[in-house]
């Protein structure tokens, strides 16, 4: 079936007037030259009778009314006593059974008649016979048919998967919705997205990934109930299907399943089996989205979502996502504004000496209170403000905020320190050391009083990319703690390498060891290897007397968790400091 904008494109190509009308004699439709000759004249709805004389209009009409009882009519025109036009008139059928009547004028020529726009004989009779000229408009209409389905073809297909393109699937989306308009028959648009399909290329080479990409596309083709398949550029692809009007629990089932049996079956190129997986999104079409452009939003939040739930997984969009995504657009949008109006607040969570229990830093924690959502817990917005690339501008605010609120208690000695988090890809940037040093300065502060906390987690990759900045830090005299040790997988050679001065022991190990005795075998040996490293440590998150117990005789100098103090605003901080002062013996009373 040829795509109704591909005929609209052909008859506006053509050199010819084209018109249709439906069975009231009303025209519906008119090609380019037709609403060329009407010099862009209202046309639709209007009959011969609001163009011509009743004379010439009652003529006309007797021969539609021929056409409309399914008989075609070829003539010479005549407007009064001249031959106006060449005219072929066509049956046809509307989709909804209706006759029309489809007007072609054979003749080019044109010039107002009476006033009234219409076509007139032009003077080149030397065509021999309308029968010829009909003929030649024929091959015409087809050579460009072919022409331009050829080039629309061309400009809609992926050239490395056959598959259809970007374009393809925005024209395949309009001809189903509109499909659906005419039938009422749903479909699904899933998009899908190779899981680690960058290591294949990487270590199988690009051809081998190519060559996954060229055999996952002949599969979607054979999916069941397939109506286009498209890649979206790199291992993104687009699928629609066509789905039951009931569609329930069972189809949503089924439907999951073709996809995903498609994306994990493993796949042998050049005698190798490569198992990818892939993750899939799926929206509903009008369930899911009434609009084209909902509809692809929501399989891409439907498809986010496969991802963050660990991948190698298929999910339909649900109101669960709905709200999901429109809650992390709010939150978006709200931190962003957040961080430029310094609009965040602090938390201050005390750091005790394990012996003396005496104060010897304070950890700093954003917090963040959403104006319609209410209080933000920290690991979530921090997790956004990296995904949008505004974790170092909301570290540099925390930073500020916290440094002016703690310059009192450190000019007045009642704490010695503060530790800061800061996040890895921020160590990485040229100036950042310098910039640090800068703003410390700034606040009247020394190097001595601050501490900052990397994640463990960040890549040895971002590791040594920071060495150089961590080197001017410590060398300043800044100290540099690594952060929640124990959960990633650190290169301890690596580490060798890092001016580090502390390390501070993850909450998941301190709270697992009185439980599990390979937890607490961890601990011992961390605390052995610190010993190597020569540097200090900090047991986080201890919440019990035991824990507190354990960790202070196993040697760890630092305890930070609930059981000393949680983490709380400046004013609460004042308080907690007088109290503690007050119970925690002098460090010469305790030496
Ligand atoms: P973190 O750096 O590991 O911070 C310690 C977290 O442990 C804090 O969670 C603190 O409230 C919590 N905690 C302390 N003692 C206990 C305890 O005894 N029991 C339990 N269950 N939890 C305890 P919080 O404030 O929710 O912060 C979560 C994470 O968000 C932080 O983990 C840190 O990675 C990040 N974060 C917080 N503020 C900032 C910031 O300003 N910049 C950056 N880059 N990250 C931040
Ligand atoms: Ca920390
Ligand atoms: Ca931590």
């Amino acid at each position: 079936m040829i795509d109704a904008a591909v005929l609209r494109a052909c008859f506006d190509a053509l050199p010819y007037v084209v018109f249709v009308k439906n069975s009231k004699f009303q025209i519906i439709y008119g090609n380019a030259e037709f609403r060329d000759l009407i010099d862009g004249a209202e046309f639709y709805g209007k009959t011969d009778a609001d163009f011509f004389d009743e004379k010439i209009a009652t003529a006309y009409r007797k021969e539609d009314e021929q056409v409309l009882r399914g008989k075609p009519v070829y003539c010479d025109e005549h407007l009064g006593d001249e031959v106006a036009a060449i005219v072929s008139k066509l049956p046809v059928t509307f989709p909804n059974g209706e006759p029309g009547i489809v007007s072609i004028g054979l003749d080019l020529g044109r010039k107002k008649y009476n006033n009234k726009k219409y076509w007139e004989l032009r003077s080149d009779r030397d065509l021999a016979t309308s029968e010829e000229r009909l003929k030649s408009l024929e091959a015409q209409l087809l050579n460009t048919v072919h022409q331009k389905q050829d080039a629309i073809a061309m400009a809609m297909t992926d050239p490395a998967t056959g598959l259809r393109n970007r374009n393809g699937l925005e024209a395949d989306l309009i001809a189903a919705q509109r499909h659906f308009d005419a039938t009422g028959k749903q479909f699904a648009l899933a998009f899908t997205d190779l899981d680690h399909f960058k290591k294949i290329n990487d270590r199988l080479g690009h051809d081998v990934g190519d060559a996954v990409l060229r055999g996952l596309s002949q599969r979607f083709l054979k999916l069941d109930g397939l109506r286009s398949a498209a890649r979206m550029g790199g291992d993104e692809f687009a699928l629609l299907f066509d789905v039951d009007e009931t569609l329930d629990e069972d189809q949503f089932q089924t439907l999951m399943n073709r996809v995903q049996s498609m994306l994990s079956l493993p796949m042998i190129i050049d005698r190798k089996t490569i198992h990818a997986t892939g993750s899939a999104g799926i929206a509903v079409y009008p369930q899911h989205g009434c609009d084209l452009s909902e509809l692809k939003k929501n399989a891409d939040a439907a498809l986010l979502t496969a991802k963050a739930d660990g991948r190698s997984r298929v999910q339909i969009f649900c109101n669960a996502i709905r709200d999901r995504s429109k809650r992390r657009r709010l939150l978006e949008d709200g931190l962003q504004s957040a961080i430029k109006e310094r609009s965040l607040d602090i938390a201050f969570q005390p750091i005790v000496c394990s012996q003396t229990k005496q104060v010897l830093s304070v950890e700093v924690l954003a917090r963040w209170q959403h104006p319609e959502l209410g209080a933000i817990a920290p690991d979530e917005f921090i997790q956004i403000a990296a995904d949008c690339g505004l974790l170092s501008k909301l570290d540099r605010v925390i930073f500020d905020i916290a440094c002016g609120q703690l310059s009192p208690l450190l000019a007045a000695g009642r704490i010695q320190q503060f530790s800061v988090n800061v996040s890895p890809t921020d160590l990485t940037d040229v100036g950042f050391a310098n910039d640090l040093l800068g703003r410390i300065e700034g606040h009247g502060l020394t190097p001595k009083n601050v501490c900052i906390e990397i994640v463990e987690t960040a890549s040895i990759h971002d590791l040594k990319a920071a060495k150089f900045n961590l080197d001017i830090l410590h060398d300043a005299g800044i100290c540099i703690a690594l952060d929640d040790f124990g959960t990633g997988f650190s290169n301890l050679r690596s580490l060798l390498d890092l001016p580090l001065d502390r390390i501070k022991i993850d909450r998941s190990l301190v709270r697992d060891m009185e439980t599990n005795r390979a937890v607490f075998d961890l601990f011992l040996t961390i605390v052995q290897l610190a010993g190597i490293l020569e540097v200090s440590m900090v047991a986080e998150g201890l919440e019990t007397d035991f824990n507190a117990l354990m960790i202070a005789s196993a040697g760890v100098t630092h305890l930070q968790g609930y059981y000393f103090a949680k983490p709380m605003c400046m004013d609460d901080l004042v308080v907690w400091l007088t109290n503690n002062e007050a119970i925690a013996p002098k460090a010469e009373d305790a030496a």
